[in-house]
């Protein structure tokens, strides 16, 4: 399906999503459009035919995938591996990760004695960070996907699950199992040549965990839970028929940013216009984000001033013997490689040096092809593409945060020997959450609007639609 988690998961920037009477009496003039998409790379809306499973539909003009439609079932699917996976992160919850002896001393870690060994050294913020993304969003998730399974399996489906669906495109991308697995395996890797380290179960049950959420995610199909039951529309729009008619201009089109219905306008409808909540999930309901490229561009240049004393500084030290060993993220990758551990070396190195300079070259590029206005077909094609990519390797750079928690909890041996934060983690995670959000508060249709695309409008050109202008004038609101 269509993945929003670029929309406005940003908690701040759609407003609530638990706003079902807001707005009530101001709902501009709006008509749905049934069988109808927006592109969200490119803004393109385009006919939207009924997916057999394993189609996959994608965007005649930027090439992103709109649609999938799974092969397993929509709901039994995902709620079976949500039902493992559950299980998983509870007995997880208790279960230790790993071990390690030093001359007879042991030392045990589990899941949230990093965040709690980070907030001991002076670190609550970034103990909150990693408490967030490896121990409380991931239960969250699921909590949320098994109450909207459960909601969607029945006759009628009950109105709270309509915004837990938001809630859950929103919250996902903080759940990073997956990114803390290999945060463990790298602090493994470290920690054995020092010491005898045992892999204690928790380390199976977290590699499961990440298995099992990934095959709930791609099971999942929102699209199917908002069509697969009678949804009663919260307020009774008018229903647009585009049954062999052409759609109409793209100015006087909109869709939700939430769950992808789309509406029309009688009249052209401008770019951050608030207009009223979608009548299907309750969000506010925008052509485009809210201040999408200022908000961006501050947070870019936030992330690239914070990038220089996250490199600069140590993350982390090592005292042996009350003498500290302090190590920079580069000098982490240099020991790895000097420890033969070429492929991990590679790929903290990626993840944790190459990807936030890679996520701000490219949000710039974005950027600046917006602000000039004149970039060629193409360039937007790559670009539209590159957004994607940006989105989801941002997460990846958490590792070196994770492995730096992991290390803190389990080396504590007093004097002989401990693992110590240092200033330099808080900028290096302030640069990741910072690049997070620029990418998510960033809205690639603006480039193609900027270059002269998506600006069509029935007050300035078009005589071909002359035809489908009595339709359009009649779009009073049916009165519920
Ligand atoms: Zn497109
Ligand atoms: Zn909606």
């Amino acid at each position: 399906m269509l993945r929003k988690d670029h929309f406005h998961k940003g908690l701040w920037s759609q407003g609530g999503a638990l706003c079902f009477t807001r707005h009530e009496s101001e709902q501009p003039h709006l008509k749905i459009v049934e069988g109808v998409h927006e592109c969200a790379g490119c803004g393109l809306f385009q006919h939207f035919p009924p997916l057999k499973p394993g189609h996959v539909l994608t965007c005649a003009r930027c090439g992103e995938t709109m649609a999938r439609r799974r092969k397993t079932d929509e709901i039994g699917g995902p709620l079976i591996f949500c039902l493992a996976s559950l299980a998983l992160y509870i007995v997880l919850l208790v279960s230790p990760l790993l071990t390690i002896n030093v001359y007879g001393r042991e030392s045990t870690v589990s899941l949230y004695r990093g965040p709690m060994e980070l907030a001991r050294q002076g670190f609550g913020e970034i103990s909150m960070l990693v408490l967030l993304a490896s121990v409380l969003m991931p239960g969250i998730v699921l909590g949320l996907m098994a109450m909207i399974l459960y909601g969607a399996s029945r006759r009628e489906m009950p109105l709270w699950v309509r915004p837990l669906m938001a809630w859950y495109e929103r919250l996902r991308p903080w759940s990073m199992v997956e990114v803390f697995v290999i945060g463990v395996l790298v602090a493994y890797t470290k920690l054995v040549d020092l010491a005898l380290v045992t892999l204690q179960p928790g380390v199976f049950l977290l590699g499961g965990l990440m298995v099992l959420m990934a095959a709930m995610d791609s099971t999942f199909d929102a699209e199917m839970i908002w069509h697969h039951r009678s949804i009663p529309y919260r307020r009774k729009l008018g229903v647009y028929q585009i049954k062999n008619r052409v759609i109409p201009p793209e100015k006087h089109m909109l869709s939700c940013h939430a769950c992808g219905m789309s509406f029309v306008a009688r009249h052209a409808v401008e770019n951050e216009r608030d207009m009223g909540d979608c009548p299907r999930c309750g969000q506010i309901l925008r052509r485009r984000k809210r201040n999408g490229l200022r908000a961006a561009l501050s947070f870019l240049l936030a992330a690239f001033i914070f990038y220089i004393p996250a490199n600069l500084l140590p993350v982390m030290a090592f005292v042996k013997m009350g003498h500290g060993h302090p190590s920079t993220i580069i000098s982490g990758v240099i020991q790895l490689w000097q420890s033969d551990l070429y492929f991990l070396a590679l790929l903290v190195l990626f993840a944790s040096i190459t990807v936030p300079v890679l996520k701000i070259i490219l949000l710039g590029l974005m950027m600046i092809c917006q602000y000039r206005g004149r970039a060629s077909f193409k360039v937007l094609r790559r670009l539209t593409r590159l957004y994607k990519v940006v989105v989801f390797i941002g997460r990846w750079s958490m590792i070196d945060v994770f492995m730096i928690s992991i290390l803190a909890a389990v080396v504590r041996f007093g004097l002989m020997a401990s693992v110590e934060a240092e200033a330099g983690v808080v900028f290096f995670a302030m640069v990741v959450v910072l690049t997070i959000f620029a990418a998510d508060l960033y809205d690639p249709r603006c480039m193609w609007d900027a270059a002269g695309y998506n600006q069509e409008s029935f007050d300035r050109t078009s005589q071909i639609r002359e035809s489908d202008k009595p339709a359009l004038q009649d779009m009073e609101p049916e009165k519920a």
